[in-house]
C-alpha cells in the first residue's frame, strides 16, 4: 500500500543517493521535499535529493527483458536465467556462477540475493559495489569490536566539541550531515579539523586543514596515539575495564612516531595543534569515509583511528566517537543480510562455525556455503580467467567503476552468460545475454539502513515503467526455477523483511549487537507504516541507541580491542553528481555545475607542464590513458593531480577514471585503492 504512513496525498520515502539517509516527501504535485519527520535532515536535502522530482523520467529507461539485445517476455527470460545458473551449476560447481549487487539495492533485495546465493546455491560469490565504499571499515570495526557496528549517531557530530573529518569531503558528499555541523558550529564553539590531501570544500569550513600525503592517515594516527600517551591523555580506568590490546597498538605506533611529520608531510606546528586539541578536548568524533576506506591499507587506516578512541574511551557517549559515513543509500543493510562475499547474513561470519550451524538450520539450507566467496576485484579476475562462468550484475555499473575497467570490459565480454538487472541502459547493460528491467527508486518497497544504524521506508509512489519489476522477485522467481519452491516464496516485500529480521534474534537472541528480531512480527500493515528506527531492535517498541559506551564489546571478552598498525606505505567526486550518473546524468540542473571531468592540478605543476586553466592534459596510468581538461586548483598538493571518478562513455568520451586506477587491493578487507593510482601528466598540444 504505497499510501500508508504517509501524509494525505503523499507519501514519504527516503533518498537513494547517499548513506545519510534522509528522508523525503513525495507530494501529490509531483515534487519531492525533505520530510521534516526524519530523524536524518529534519526537512532538510542536498542539491541531489533536492533534484530528485526531475530524475523521475520513464524516456530512457529499461521497460522490457531484454535477450541478446531482443525484447523477450519475462517467463523466457526467468526460464534461461534459472537454467543457464543451473547447467553451469551441474557442469562446473557453485563456484562457476557469482552474483555482483549493489548498495542501491533495498535490504530485502539483498536478502534473497544472499539467501539464494549462499543457502542455496552453495557458494560465497556474492560480492556488492559496497565493496569499494566502505568494506575496510566492516573489516576495521570487525577487528575492533567484534562486529561490524558503528557505535554513535549523528547526533553526536553536534554534541562534540571537536569533529574530525578524515578523507571525508562532507559538504560534497554528505551534504545534510554537513548542514548539520555547521548549524552546531554557528551555536556554540565546535572546531572542525579536515585532514585530506585536497584542500576541498569542506577543508573551507574547517578550523584546520591538515593537507595530508595521500595514504599516510595510518602515521598520522600513529603518532596521535603516541602523543596521547606521552601527555598521559589516556583513560587508564577506561581501557582496564572495556579495551584490551594498548601496550601493542602502542608499541607499533612508537616506531614512526618520531617521523610522523616527515611520513604525512604535514607541518610539525600543525600537528601539533591537531594533536593538543584531540589530547584536551573531551567530546571528539571522527568521522571517516572514502578516503581512508578506498586504500590498499584503509583497514589499518581506519583501526589506527578506532585505537585512538578506545585509547581514551571516547567511544558510544554522547559526542564522543569513531565514525563511518557509508557512500551508499543501503552500503548498511547489505552489510546487516551478508551482502559482502566474506560475510554471513546478519552480521554473522563463516569463521564461527556455530552461525554457519545457526543460518543452515535458519533457511534449511543443505548447501550452504562455509567459506567466503571472491570479493570484487578478484571475481572479475575469476569471469576474465574463465573460473567464473555466469554472472548476475544487479544495480550497478562495474564496466565503468570497477578499477582497470577495460579488464572488467573484457571479462564481460568473455564470460559465457551475463545477466544484468538495471534501470537504465549502461556499459554494462551493453555487455549483457541477458538485460532485465527493474523497478526505480519511487517504484520500489522495501527498507534500507543508513549510517547511524537508522531502518527507513523506500515507498512506491508511482508505477514501475513497462514491465520492470523489484529484484527481489526477480531473484525469488529465479530460486523457484532453479528447484527451491519453498525458500523463495513470499509473496511481498514485509515477508521478506520479517524473515531478514527473525533471522538476526534466531538463538540467543540479544547477544548480538545486529539483532532486529523486535521487527519479527510486524504485521504487511506495520511494515508499511514502518517509522525510521534504529537497530538493534530487541523487542516490540525497542530502539537502539549508542554502543560500548560502557563497553559491551562483540569480542570473546567483551573488550574492545585496539590493533596494532604498523606503518606500511599505501600501493598508489563532483558535488553534484553520483557514481557513473546513470540517475544523476541526465538532470540539465545537475550537469550546469560540472559539466564534464576536469583534472585538478597545482598551480606549480600546470607552470611546470605549461598548461592553463581549460587546457587538454593527457593522463596516463599503466593501465590506460584519457584525455581531459585542466582545471588549477590551488588547493592542490603539488606532485599530485585529482581527478572524479563519474564520467562513463556515455556522457563523456574521456571515458570512465576507473580504466587508469590501480586494482591494489588491501589485504583484509579486499577494498581497492580507487584513491592513489601513479601517473602521468602532459600537456596536449593544440593543433
Ligand atoms: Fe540524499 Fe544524501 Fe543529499 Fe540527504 S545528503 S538528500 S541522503 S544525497
Amino acid at each position: 500500500d504505497a499510501e500508508a504512513g504517509a501524509l494525505a496525498g503523499t507519501v514519504r520515502s527516503t533518498c537513494p543517493y547517499c548513506g545519510v539517509g534522509c528522508g523525503v516527501v513525495a507530494q501529490a504535485d509531483g515534487q519531492v521535499v525533505g520530510d521534516t519527520d526524519h530523524p536524518a535532515n529534519r526537512g532538510r536535502l542536498c542539491s541531489k535529493g533536492s533534484a530528485l522530482a526531475e530524475t523521475l523520467k520513464d524516456g530512457e529507461r529499461l521497460t522490457r527483458p531484454l535477450i541478446d539485445g531482443r525484447a523477450a517476455d519475462w517467463t523466457q527470460a526467468l526460464d534461461l536465467v534459472a537454467q543457464r545458473f543451473k547447467a553451469t551449476i551441474a557442469e562446473h560447481g557453485p563456484d562457476s556462477v557469482a552474483f555482483y549487487v549493489s548498495g542501491q539495492c533495498l535490504t530485502e533485495d539483498y536478502y534473497v540475493a544472499n539467501k539464494l546465493m549462499k543457502g542455496f546455491i552453495g557458494s560465497g560469490n556474492i560480492d556488492t559495489n559496497s565493496r569499494l565504499c566502505m568494506a575496510s571499515s566492516v573489516a576495521g570495526h570487525n577487528r575492533a569490536f567484534g562486529a561490524d557496528v558503528v557505535p554513535g549517531t549523528y547526533e553526536d557530530l553536534e554534541l562534540a566539541d571537536l569533529v574530525v573529518l578524515v578523507g571525508s569531503n562532507s559538504a560534497w558528499c554528505h551534504p545534510v550531515l554537513h548542514q548539520r555541523l555547521l548549524a552546531a558550529k554557528a551555536k556554540r564553539p565546535l572546531r572542525i579539523v579536515a585532514i585530506d590531501p585536497r584542500r576541498t570544500a569542506t577543508c573551507e569550513d574547517a578550523d584546520l586543514h591538515l593537507a595530508v600525503r595521500p595514504g599516510a592517515d595510518v602515521a598520522l594516527f600513529n603518532g596521535l596515539l603516541a602523543h596521547l600517551a606521552d601527555q598521559d591523555a589516556l583513560d587508564h580506568t577506561w581501557m582496564a575495564a572495556h579495551a584490551e590490546g594498548f601496550e601493542a597498538a602502542l608499541a607499533a605506533a612508537r616506531q614512526t612516531a618520531s617521523q610522523t611529520a616527515a611520513l604525512t608531510g604535514l607541518d610539525p606546528a600543525d600537528l601539533a595543534r591537531f594533536y593538543q586539541w584531540f589530547a584536551s578536548t573531551p567530546r571528539v568524533v571522527t568521522v571517516y569515509s572514502q578516503g581512508v576506506n578506498q586504500s590498499s591499507v584503509g583497514t589499518d587506516k581506519v583501526n589506527a583511528i578506532i585505537n585512538c578512541h578506545l585509547a581514551t574511551g571516547r567511544i558510544g557517549k554522547p559526542g564522543c566517537g569513531p565514525f563511518s559515513i557509508t557512500g551508499q543509500p543501503n552500503a548498511m543493510g547489505g552489510r546487516e543480510v551478508g551482502g559482502l562475499a566474506n560475510q554471513l547474513a546478519a552480521h554473522m561470519r563463516f569463521d564461527q562455525p556455530e552461525a554457519i550451524d545457526r543460518v543452515r538450520r535458519f533457511w534449511r539450507a543443505p548447501n550452504l556455503a562455509t567459506r567466503p566467496g571472491l570479493k570484487a576485484v578478484e571475481m572479475f579476475d575469476a569471469v576474465l580467467d574463465g573460473r567464473i562462468k555466469a554472472l548476475w550484475i544487479i544495480a550497478t555499473n562495474p564496466a565503468d567503476s570497477l578499477p582497470r575497467a577495460d579488464r572488467v570490459r573484457e571479462a564481460l565480454a568473455r564470460c559465457p552468460f551475463v545477466v544484468v538487472s538495471d534501470c537504465w541502459p549502461n556499459d554494462t547493460t551493453a555487455l549483457a545475454d541477458v538485460v532485465l528491467p527493474a523497478a526505480g527508486w519511487g517504484e520500489r518497497d522495501g527498507t534500507v539502513t543508513n549510517s547511524e544504524r537508522v531502518i527507513s521506508r523506500q515507498r512506491p509512489f508511482r508505477p514501475a515503467p513497462g514491465e520492470a519489476r523489484a529484484d527481489w522477485r526477480v531473484l525469488a522467481a529465479v530460486g523457484q526455477r532453479m528447484g527451491w519452491k519453498d525458500a523463495f516464496s513470499w509473496t511481498s516485500p514485509a515477508a521478506v523483511f520479517r524473515e531478514h529480521a527473525a533471522l538476526s534474534g534466531f538463538e540467543n537472541a540479544g547477544s548480538r549487537p545486529f539483532d532486529i528480531s523486535g521487527l519479527a512480527m510486524l504485521t504487511d500493515g506495520q511494515y508499511d507504516a514502518l517509522a525510521p528506527v534504529r537497530w538493534p531492535v530487541r523487542w516490540a517498541g525497542d530502539e537502539g541507541g549508542r554502543l560500548f559506551g560502557q563497553g559491551g564489546f562483540a569480542t570473546p571478552s567483551g573488550r574492545g580491542r585496539l590493533v596494532p598498525t604498523p606503518w606500511r606505505p599505501p600501493a598508489g567526486r563532483i558535488r553534484d553528481q553520483w557514481h557513473t550518473m546513470t540517475r544523476t546524468g541526465r538532470v540539465p540542473r545537475l550537469l550546469a555545475h560540472t559539466g564534464e571531468p576536469r583534472a585538478a592540478l597545482s598551480p606549480a605543476d600546470a607552470a611546470r607542464l605549461g598548461v592553463k586553466d581549460g587546457d587538454l592534459v593527457r593522463i596516463e596510468s599503466v593501465h590506460a590513458s584519457t584525455v581531459v581538461r585542466a582545471t588549477i586548483d590551488a588547493g592542490q598538493r603539488v606532485g599530485e593531480l585529482f581527478l572524479p571518478m563519474h564520467w562513463t562513455d556515455e556522457f563523456c568520451s574521456a571515458g570512465p577514471a576507473g580504466r587508469l586506477v590501480n586494482a591494489a587491493l588491501d589485504p583484509v578487507s579486499g577494498q581497492p585503492e580507487l584513491k592513489l593510482t601513479p601517473v602521468r601528466a602532459e600537456a596536449v598540444p593544440v593543433a
